[in-house]
């Protein structure tokens, strides 16, 4: 796997790449944000580690540029501690996951693996979790082995939820994955979905939580033996 590590404190960027290597990544260690947005244009990786911090453009500028070139490559973001506004700001413009300096070095690679494997995931025809599964090139969806009939919409918010599940996404991110760029949807529309799904859902035992003041997240029942 290969990790881009954007950092610009060069004993911390010699501390990420000896982290990252051997640790099943290849690390590739630059110190700016140019450098990194000229990087990510030219090759593929698995993984991006963003100081938020940088000299020219900053970790925010490089995440934006990334998504907006429609690179789905999953971003941890490194952010100061405590703060919150660049963590929030960080996940809209794109960032996937953060860790807070400074950080726990098992800490770091864990979060780094499951983003990983969850952009895997991302990539597969036939996505589940817990009693539900999906199968997005057939357009089947089964909850506890029983078909499920979902609407355009519906469908397109519970494999966004299920793409992202056990992660909190806000309404914004939802309605950018339900809506072409020339449709409009509003946050209350957000929550109709949230709730015709729900009630599809939860007789199978999977349940859509609402995280107060943030969003949604998909997670399996306490009770689900899976
Ligand atoms: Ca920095």
């Amino acid at each position: 796997m290969r990790v881009l590590i954007v950092e610009d404190d060069p004993l911390l960027a010699d501390g990420l790449t000896r982290t990252f290597n051997g640790q099943g990544f290849v690390a590739d260690t630059v110190a700016s944000g140019y450098s990194a947005d000229e990087l990510l244009r030219r090759d593929p990786f698995d993984l991006l580690v963003l100081d938020v911090g940088l000299p020219g453009i900053d970790g925010f500028e490089v995440a934006r540029r990334v998504r907006r070139r429609g690179d789905a490559v999953p971003i941890l973001m490194l952010t100061a501690r405590d703060a919150v506004q660049d963590r929030v700001h960080g996940l809209n413009v794109g960032a996937d996951d953060y860790v807070q300096k400074p950080f726990d070095k098992d800490e770091l690679l864990a979060r780094a693996h499951a983003l990983v494997r969850r952009s895997r995931a991302a990539q597969r025809d036939v996505v589940s979790h817990g009693r539900l599964e999906m199968d997005c090139a057939a357009r089947r969806c089964f909850a506890g082995g029983v078909p499920l009939e979902l609407p355009p919409r519906e469908w397109l918010l519970l494999e966004y939820l299920l793409r992202n599940v056990e992660r909190v996404v806000n309404k914004e991110q939802i309605i950018a994955a339900v809506c072409r760029w020339d449709d409009d949807m509003s946050g209350n529309a957000v929550e109709v979905y949230v709730s015709r799904l729900r009630a599809k859902l939860e007789p199978h035992g999977v349940r859509i939580r609402t995280v107060r003041g943030f969003g949604y997240m998909l997670q399996a029942a306490a009770d689900d033996p899976r």
